[in-house]
Parts: C-alpha cells; sequence; structure tokens
C-alpha cells in the first residue's frame, strides 16, 4: 500500500541527523506522502533530564524540517494540557483522517523496547501500523519477544513479507535504515563542553542552539 502520514513522535532534545535520515528513509520505503514530526511537550519518560522548552524543541523541529518535502512538524502534543501521549495524538489524527488513510507510527528501537510502559500501547496498534527503526545497537531483526506481552497474542508473523500482522488488519514491521549513532544526549554533551555540533544536526538548528545558548550548563549533559 502506498501513501499516507508517517507519525514521528519525539522529545526533540534537539532534533538531529539520526532523526531526519531515519524519516527520510522510512518515507521513501513506505512511499509514505508525508512525515509529521511531532515534539513531546511534557514527556511523560524523561523526567530529570535537562530538557529545553517545548517551544525551543518545536522550533527547532521547524527549522530542521523547513523546505523538506514530504516533512512538516505538528504541534499538536503542544496544544494539549498535561503529558504527552501518543495514543491521545494517534486518536486525534484518526478522527481527522478516517479510517481509510494509512497512518504509519514511527519509532527507534530502543523506544519501542520501552513501549510496554506506554499509555495503552496495546491500542495503538489498533490505530496504526508501527515501523520501528534500526539504531544502532540495538539488533537487526524484530522478534515476538520484542512485542510488549499485552499486544504479542493479537499478531501474527508472516514470513514471506517480515511483518508481524495485527488482528486490526495493521503491521508492525522492522525498517533498516543506515545507522548513524547520534544521539540528543551526546549532542547535549559536546554543547555543554563547548564541542562542535556541525553535521550532527542542521546548521538552522546548531545556530538556533547557540544563539539561545540552550544546553550550555552542565546538567545538559545528562
Ligand atoms: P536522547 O539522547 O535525549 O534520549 P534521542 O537521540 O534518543 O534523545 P529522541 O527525541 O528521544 O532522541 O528520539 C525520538 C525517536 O527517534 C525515538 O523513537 C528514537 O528511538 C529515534 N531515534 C533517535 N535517534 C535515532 C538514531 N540515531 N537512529 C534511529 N532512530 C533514532
Amino acid at each position: 500500500m502506498a501513501g499516507g502520514i508517517g507519525i514521528f513522535g519525539g522529545t526533540f532534545n534537539p532534533i538531529h541527523l539520526g532523526h531526519l535520515r531515519g524519516a527520510e528513509e522510512v518515507r521513501e520505503a513506505l512511499a509514505l506522502d508525508e512525515v509529521r514530526f511531532v515534539p513531546a511537550a511534557a514527556p511523560p519518560h524523561r523526567r530529570g533530564v535537562a530538557l529545553a522548552a517545548a517551544t525551543d524543541r518545536h522550533r527547532m523541529v521547524e527549522l530542521a524540517v523547513a523546505d523538506v518535502p514530504g516533512f512538516r512538524s505538528w504541534d499538536v502534543e503542544l496544544q494539549r494540557p498535561g503529558p504527552s501521549y501518543s495514543v491521545d495524538t494517534m486518536r486525534a489524527l484518526r478522527a481527522e483522517v478516517g479510517p481509510a488513510v494509512r497512518i504509519a507510527f514511527v519509532i527507534g528501537f530502543d523506544a519501542f523496547r520501552e513501549f510496554e510502559t506506554w499509555k495503552e500501547h496495546a491500542t495503538l496498534f489498533t490505530l496504526c501500523d508501527v515501523v520501528v527503526m534500526t539504531r544502532p545497537p540495538w539488533p537487526q531483526r524484530l522478534g515476538a519477544e520484542e512485542i510488549p506481552l499485552a499486544a504479542r497474542e493479537a499478531f501474527r508473523y508472516d514470513s514471506s513479507s517480515e511483518v508481524f500482522l495485527h488482528e486490526s488488519g495493521h503491521v508492525l514491521n522492522l525498517q533498516r535504515i543506515t545507522s548513524l549513532d547520534i544521539s540528543a544526549t551526546a549532542i547535549r554533551a559536546r554543547v555543554a563542553a563547548n564541542r562542535s555540533i556541525r553535521f550532527l544536526v542542521s546548521g538552522t538548528v546548531e545556530r538556533y542552539i547557540a544563539e539561545h545558548r540552550l544546553y550550555r550548563q552542565e546538567d545538559a549533559a545528562r
């Protein structure tokens, strides 16, 4: 099936080239019409981590995707009070586009490993497809044991297409992408240590971080 919308949520603290290249490869592989980058306003999993203001993180996403065909930023989680839950965003999008449009929820392998802790994660599989991107150092294959227990029974593996088919008709699969071992944590640590982040983030994001003096504190390195 071609076309549809990719939803790529994240803390984006800051957005970096690992995010952008991964999203580009998923967009191309699935022939998506667009990928929407959704910064979490109040990420439920990120308490204690040095977090730039949601408005700064969203602005950096806007700068990073500006003029990139097929990419757009979506501030839906900034408009909503309280913690940012992907399942709420997905419900809102389903209500907007109706049942026929393909929606692919894009997530890195490391984040998928923690999926079990996400609010109503089993429900998310009933609302959309889920595409797990490879990310070093995590494995290059997706086993049934990686699927949260609460959702596992609803899936059946199709070995010819290498996808897990959900009883709702949606699919879960692994997308192998170019391995870029870039993390926002390492970028924040570099900024705090006054080291270069050029070619780890877009030039526009690099300038925004410098101009707004983000991540300068030592505690930003965490
Ligand atoms: P941090 O280092 O602060 O934890 P991060 O670099 O992991 O941040 P997030 O904003 O937390 O960035 O990531 C958003 C999504 O992008 C997650 O699903 C994550 O797995 C995925 N992701 C981040 N970096 C990469 C990368 N280099 N390759 C593939 N996926 C990535």
